[in-house]
Protein backbone atom coordinates (compact mmCIF):
# COMPACT_ATOMS: atom_id res chain seq x y z
CA UNK A 1 0.00 0.00 0.00
CA UNK A 2 2.89 2.47 1.06
CA UNK A 3 4.84 1.49 -2.05
CA UNK A 4 1.53 1.61 -4.29
CA UNK A 5 1.30 4.99 -2.70
CA UNK A 6 5.00 6.28 -3.10
CA UNK A 7 5.22 4.93 -6.88
CA UNK A 8 2.00 6.56 -7.95
CA UNK A 9 3.03 10.22 -6.85
CA UNK A 10 6.65 9.48 -8.61
CA UNK A 11 4.80 8.72 -11.88
CA UNK A 12 2.55 12.25 -11.56
CA UNK A 13 5.45 14.39 -10.60
CA UNK A 14 8.03 12.48 -13.57
CA UNK A 15 4.34 13.25 -16.06
CA UNK A 16 3.53 16.55 -14.90
CA UNK A 17 7.24 17.58 -16.15
CA UNK A 18 5.80 17.42 -19.87
CA UNK A 19 3.90 20.51 -19.01
CA UNK A 20 7.05 22.70 -17.38
CA UNK A 21 8.79 25.15 -19.55
CA UNK A 22 8.81 24.98 -22.86
CA UNK A 23 7.87 28.48 -23.58
CA UNK A 24 7.87 30.75 -26.67
CA UNK A 25 11.25 33.03 -27.32
CA UNK A 26 9.66 35.62 -28.72
CA UNK A 27 11.53 38.05 -30.91
CA UNK A 28 10.36 42.09 -29.89
CA UNK A 29 10.20 43.77 -33.36
CA UNK A 30 9.22 47.20 -32.91
CA UNK A 31 10.90 48.70 -29.89
CA UNK A 32 14.70 47.90 -30.68
CA UNK A 33 16.28 51.20 -31.33
CA UNK A 34 18.44 49.71 -34.05
CA UNK A 35 17.67 46.97 -36.80
CA UNK A 36 21.18 45.34 -35.96
CA UNK A 37 20.05 45.14 -32.27
CA UNK A 38 17.89 41.49 -31.81
CA UNK A 39 15.50 41.48 -28.76
CA UNK A 40 14.13 38.12 -27.79
CA UNK A 41 12.05 37.40 -24.54
CA UNK A 42 10.77 34.15 -22.96
CA UNK A 43 7.43 34.47 -22.76
CA UNK A 44 7.24 32.70 -18.94
CA UNK A 45 3.78 33.35 -18.04
CA UNK A 46 2.81 30.77 -20.46
CA UNK A 47 2.91 27.50 -18.94
CA UNK A 48 1.36 25.93 -15.94
CA UNK A 49 0.67 28.28 -12.95
CA UNK A 50 1.29 31.07 -15.33
CA UNK A 51 5.09 32.71 -14.15
CA UNK A 52 8.72 31.38 -14.47
CA UNK A 53 8.04 29.82 -11.35
CA UNK A 54 7.20 27.03 -12.18
CA UNK A 55 9.93 25.46 -13.04
CA UNK A 56 11.83 25.48 -9.97
CA UNK A 57 9.17 24.92 -8.12
CA UNK A 58 8.73 21.76 -10.22
CA UNK A 59 12.01 20.79 -9.81
CA UNK A 60 12.34 21.69 -5.69
CA UNK A 61 8.97 19.05 -6.00
CA UNK A 62 10.43 16.72 -8.03
CA UNK A 63 13.75 16.28 -5.85
CA UNK A 64 12.01 16.38 -2.58
CA UNK A 65 9.38 13.68 -3.67
CA UNK A 66 12.60 11.45 -5.48
CA UNK A 67 14.68 11.63 -1.98
CA UNK A 68 11.79 11.09 -0.06
CA UNK A 69 11.35 14.46 1.74
CA UNK A 70 7.87 15.09 0.49
CA UNK A 71 5.04 12.75 -0.12
CA UNK A 72 3.07 10.49 3.32
CA UNK A 73 1.45 13.64 4.34
CA UNK A 74 4.37 16.24 4.93
CA UNK A 75 3.38 19.72 4.63
CA UNK A 76 5.36 21.88 2.14
CA UNK A 77 6.67 25.13 3.31
CA UNK A 78 8.12 28.11 1.79
CA UNK A 79 8.35 32.23 1.73
CA UNK A 80 7.35 34.02 -1.02
CA UNK A 81 5.80 36.85 -2.44
CA UNK A 82 3.60 35.24 -4.89
CA UNK A 83 4.72 33.69 -7.66
CA UNK A 84 6.49 30.71 -6.36
CA UNK A 85 3.51 30.35 -3.46
CA UNK A 86 0.79 30.00 -6.50
CA UNK A 87 3.61 27.42 -8.68
CA UNK A 88 3.47 25.19 -5.25
CA UNK A 89 0.04 25.55 -5.29
CA UNK A 90 -0.40 24.04 -8.42
CA UNK A 91 1.83 21.60 -8.72
CA UNK A 92 0.70 20.87 -5.27
CA UNK A 93 -2.74 20.70 -5.63
CA UNK A 94 -2.27 18.17 -8.91
CA UNK A 95 -0.08 16.06 -6.50
CA UNK A 96 -1.99 15.87 -3.35
CA UNK A 97 0.99 17.65 -1.75
CA UNK A 98 -0.36 20.56 1.05
CA UNK A 99 1.27 23.81 1.02
CA UNK A 100 2.07 26.80 3.51
CA UNK A 101 3.20 29.85 2.50
CA UNK A 102 4.83 32.64 4.93
CA UNK A 103 3.86 35.71 2.74
CA UNK A 104 3.91 39.48 3.09
CA UNK A 105 0.42 41.05 4.30
CA UNK A 106 0.73 43.67 1.24
CA UNK A 107 0.63 40.88 -1.97
CA UNK A 108 -2.27 41.51 -4.31
CA UNK A 109 -5.16 40.69 -3.79
CA UNK A 110 -5.25 38.88 -7.13
CA UNK A 111 -2.42 36.66 -5.29
CA UNK A 112 -4.34 36.49 -2.03
CA UNK A 113 -7.18 35.03 -3.74
CA UNK A 114 -5.67 32.70 -6.26
CA UNK A 115 -3.52 30.78 -2.88
CA UNK A 116 -6.80 30.91 -1.34
CA UNK A 117 -8.23 29.05 -4.02
CA UNK A 118 -6.09 26.82 -4.77
CA UNK A 119 -6.47 25.29 -0.84
CA UNK A 120 -2.87 27.03 0.40
CA UNK A 121 -2.61 27.89 4.15
CA UNK A 122 -1.52 31.40 4.46
CA UNK A 123 1.08 32.86 6.90
CA UNK A 124 0.75 36.32 6.50
CA UNK A 125 4.47 38.53 7.84
CA UNK A 126 4.34 42.48 8.10
CA UNK A 127 4.53 44.64 4.55
CA UNK A 128 7.39 46.00 5.96
CA UNK A 129 9.59 43.18 6.48
CA UNK A 130 8.90 42.28 2.83
CA UNK A 131 10.62 38.78 2.03
CA UNK A 132 12.98 38.64 4.54
CA UNK A 133 10.84 38.39 7.17
CA UNK A 134 8.83 35.33 5.39
CA UNK A 135 11.45 33.69 5.34
CA UNK A 136 12.54 34.12 8.68
CA UNK A 137 8.64 33.33 9.46
CA UNK A 138 9.22 29.67 7.28
CA UNK A 139 12.17 29.15 9.43
CA UNK A 140 10.98 29.65 12.67
CA UNK A 141 7.80 27.73 11.72
CA UNK A 142 9.58 24.71 9.98
CA UNK A 143 12.24 24.88 13.18
CA UNK A 144 9.14 24.20 15.73
CA UNK A 145 7.95 21.14 13.85
CA UNK A 146 10.20 19.80 11.90
CA UNK A 147 8.62 16.71 11.26
CA UNK A 148 5.58 18.49 9.97
CA UNK A 149 7.01 20.20 7.14
CA UNK A 150 9.26 19.88 3.98
CA UNK A 151 10.54 23.43 3.54
CA UNK A 152 11.36 24.12 0.47
CA UNK A 153 14.02 27.37 0.81
CA UNK A 154 13.56 28.57 -2.68
CA UNK A 155 16.41 31.31 -1.61
CA UNK A 156 18.92 28.46 -0.75
CA UNK A 157 17.78 25.33 -2.75
CA UNK A 158 20.28 24.44 -5.00
CA UNK A 159 17.29 22.63 -7.39
CA UNK A 160 16.11 26.26 -8.23
CA UNK A 161 19.41 27.68 -10.10
CA UNK A 162 19.26 24.02 -11.61
CA UNK A 163 16.29 24.08 -13.05
CA UNK A 164 16.83 26.71 -15.09
CA UNK A 165 20.19 25.38 -15.76
CA UNK A 166 18.71 22.36 -17.14
CA UNK A 167 15.84 23.90 -19.03
CA UNK A 168 14.96 27.46 -19.72
CA UNK A 169 18.69 27.72 -20.62
CA UNK A 170 18.70 24.53 -22.74
CA UNK A 171 15.44 25.82 -24.76
CA UNK A 172 17.36 29.88 -25.50
CA UNK A 173 20.50 27.76 -26.53
CA UNK A 174 17.97 25.36 -28.97
CA UNK A 175 16.63 28.65 -30.45
CA UNK A 176 19.41 30.75 -30.78
CA UNK A 177 22.74 29.16 -29.40
CA UNK A 178 25.72 30.84 -31.86
CA UNK A 179 23.52 33.97 -32.06
CA UNK A 180 22.61 35.38 -28.41
CA UNK A 181 25.64 37.69 -27.52
CA UNK A 182 24.03 39.09 -24.11
CA UNK A 183 21.45 37.95 -21.11
CA UNK A 184 19.93 40.34 -19.31
CA UNK A 185 17.73 39.44 -16.58
CA UNK A 186 16.57 40.72 -12.68
CA UNK A 187 17.38 39.31 -9.52
CA UNK A 188 14.98 37.87 -6.90
CA UNK A 189 15.53 34.44 -5.74
CA UNK A 190 18.37 34.85 -8.44
CA UNK A 191 17.76 31.17 -9.45
CA UNK A 192 16.96 32.63 -13.20
CA UNK A 193 19.82 34.69 -13.86
CA UNK A 194 22.56 31.97 -12.02
CA UNK A 195 21.20 28.36 -13.87
CA UNK A 196 20.89 30.58 -17.36
CA UNK A 197 24.15 32.64 -17.56
CA UNK A 198 26.36 29.52 -15.99
CA UNK A 199 24.95 27.62 -18.86
CA UNK A 200 24.82 29.78 -21.93
CA UNK A 201 28.57 30.86 -20.34
CA UNK A 202 29.93 27.27 -19.96
CA UNK A 203 28.80 26.67 -24.07
CA UNK A 204 30.02 29.65 -24.97
CA UNK A 205 32.15 32.64 -22.22
CA UNK A 206 31.89 35.31 -24.82
CA UNK A 207 28.15 35.54 -24.15
CA UNK A 208 27.81 38.98 -21.64
CA UNK A 209 25.22 38.82 -18.52
CA UNK A 210 23.88 41.70 -17.08
CA UNK A 211 21.98 41.57 -13.67
CA UNK A 212 19.15 44.31 -13.39
CA UNK A 213 18.43 45.94 -10.25
CA UNK A 214 15.45 48.26 -9.24
CA UNK A 215 16.38 51.76 -8.14
CA UNK A 216 15.61 52.83 -4.63
CA UNK A 217 12.26 54.22 -5.36
CA UNK A 218 10.78 50.63 -5.75
CA UNK A 219 10.29 49.67 -2.50
CA UNK A 220 6.81 48.44 -2.04
CA UNK A 221 5.90 47.90 -5.50
CA UNK A 222 3.93 44.63 -6.24
CA UNK A 223 5.89 42.23 -8.88
CA UNK A 224 9.10 43.69 -7.43
CA UNK A 225 9.79 42.62 -3.82
CA UNK A 226 11.72 39.51 -4.89
CA UNK A 227 13.97 41.73 -6.13
CA UNK A 228 14.50 44.04 -2.94
CA UNK A 229 15.18 41.44 -0.92
CA UNK A 230 18.27 42.80 1.65
CA UNK A 231 19.53 39.69 2.32
CA UNK A 232 21.69 38.06 -0.66
CA UNK A 233 20.04 34.47 -1.56
CA UNK A 234 22.49 31.58 -0.26
CA UNK A 235 22.23 30.19 -3.95
CA UNK A 236 23.71 33.60 -5.85
CA UNK A 237 26.96 33.09 -7.60
CA UNK A 238 28.62 36.22 -7.70
CA UNK A 239 30.98 35.26 -10.39
CA UNK A 240 28.39 35.05 -13.02
CA UNK A 241 27.72 38.54 -13.34
CA UNK A 242 29.67 40.45 -16.02
CA UNK A 243 27.48 43.76 -15.65
CA UNK A 244 24.78 45.29 -13.39
CA UNK A 245 22.60 47.45 -14.66
CA UNK A 246 19.75 49.61 -12.57
CA UNK A 247 16.45 50.19 -14.26
CA UNK A 248 14.06 53.18 -13.19
CA UNK A 249 10.57 52.68 -12.17
CA UNK A 250 9.09 55.24 -14.17
CA UNK A 251 11.12 53.81 -17.03
CA UNK A 252 9.86 50.16 -16.26
CA UNK A 253 6.51 51.70 -16.38
CA UNK A 254 6.49 53.74 -19.57
CA UNK A 255 7.98 50.11 -21.04
CA UNK A 256 5.47 48.28 -20.01
CA UNK A 257 3.18 50.32 -21.88
CA UNK A 258 5.40 50.25 -25.01
CA UNK A 259 5.45 46.44 -24.99
CA UNK A 260 1.53 46.71 -24.72
CA UNK A 261 0.64 49.25 -27.74
CA UNK A 262 3.67 48.28 -30.26
CA UNK A 263 4.27 44.18 -29.79
CA UNK A 264 0.88 43.31 -28.41
CA UNK A 265 1.75 41.94 -25.08
CA UNK A 266 1.14 42.85 -21.26
CA UNK A 267 3.35 42.56 -19.64
CA UNK A 268 4.09 42.84 -15.64
CA UNK A 269 6.58 45.29 -13.98
CA UNK A 270 9.38 42.73 -13.73
CA UNK A 271 9.11 41.71 -17.25
CA UNK A 272 8.82 45.55 -18.20
CA UNK A 273 11.96 46.41 -15.82
CA UNK A 274 14.20 43.10 -18.23
CA UNK A 275 12.70 45.30 -21.79
CA UNK A 276 13.70 48.61 -20.13
CA UNK A 277 17.16 46.96 -19.50
CA UNK A 278 17.53 45.44 -22.99
CA UNK A 279 16.35 48.58 -24.32
CA UNK A 280 19.09 50.51 -22.27
CA UNK A 281 21.85 47.78 -23.51
CA UNK A 282 20.99 47.91 -27.29
CA UNK A 283 21.42 51.85 -26.94
CA UNK A 284 24.78 51.17 -26.44
CA UNK A 285 25.55 48.36 -29.08
CA UNK A 286 26.10 48.75 -32.28
CA UNK A 287 24.88 44.72 -32.77
CA UNK A 288 24.03 41.99 -31.03
CA UNK A 289 21.10 39.30 -30.29
CA UNK A 290 19.70 40.04 -26.76
CA UNK A 291 17.74 37.64 -24.24
CA UNK A 292 15.53 38.22 -21.64
CA UNK A 293 13.08 37.00 -19.81
CA UNK A 294 9.34 38.18 -19.40
CA UNK A 295 8.46 35.84 -15.69
CA UNK A 296 4.94 36.79 -15.78
CA UNK A 297 2.32 39.20 -17.62
CA UNK A 298 0.24 42.10 -16.16
CA UNK A 299 -3.24 39.81 -15.01
CA UNK A 300 -1.87 39.52 -11.23
CA UNK A 301 -1.19 43.88 -11.26
CA UNK A 302 -4.77 45.25 -11.56
CA UNK A 303 -3.80 47.58 -9.46
CA UNK A 304 -0.95 49.10 -11.75
CA UNK A 305 -2.57 48.28 -14.64
CA UNK A 306 -5.49 50.56 -13.42
CA UNK A 307 -2.73 53.31 -12.91
CA UNK A 308 -1.13 53.58 -16.41
CA UNK A 309 -3.80 52.98 -18.57
N1 LIG B 1 9.82 38.76 -11.55
C1 LIG B 1 8.79 38.13 -11.00
C2 LIG B 1 7.42 38.61 -11.28
C3 LIG B 1 9.04 37.05 -10.16
O1 LIG B 1 8.01 36.40 -9.57
C4 LIG B 1 10.38 36.65 -9.92
C5 LIG B 1 10.68 35.51 -9.03
N2 LIG B 1 10.06 35.54 -7.81
C6 LIG B 1 11.42 37.34 -10.51
C7 LIG B 1 11.09 38.40 -11.33
C8 LIG B 1 12.88 37.00 -10.27
O2 LIG B 1 13.28 35.68 -10.59
P1 LIG B 1 14.34 34.86 -9.72
O3 LIG B 1 13.70 34.48 -8.42
O4 LIG B 1 14.65 33.64 -10.55
O5 LIG B 1 15.54 35.70 -9.49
Amino acid sequence: MVISQESEIIESVLALGNHIGNTPLYELQHVSPKKSVRILAKLEWMQFGGSVKARPAYNIIKQAILNGDLGHGKILLDASSGNTAIAYATIGARLGIPVTICLPENASWERKMLLKGLGVTIVYTSKFGSTDEAQEKALELYQNEPDKYFLADQYGNENNWKAHYETTSEEILAKVSGEITHFVTGLGTTGSFTGISKRLKEVNSDITTIALQPDGALHGLEGWKDMETAKVPGIYDPSLADRFMNVDTFDAYETLKLAAKKEGLMISPSAAANLKGSLQLADELDEGVIVTLFPDNAEKYSEVIKSLF
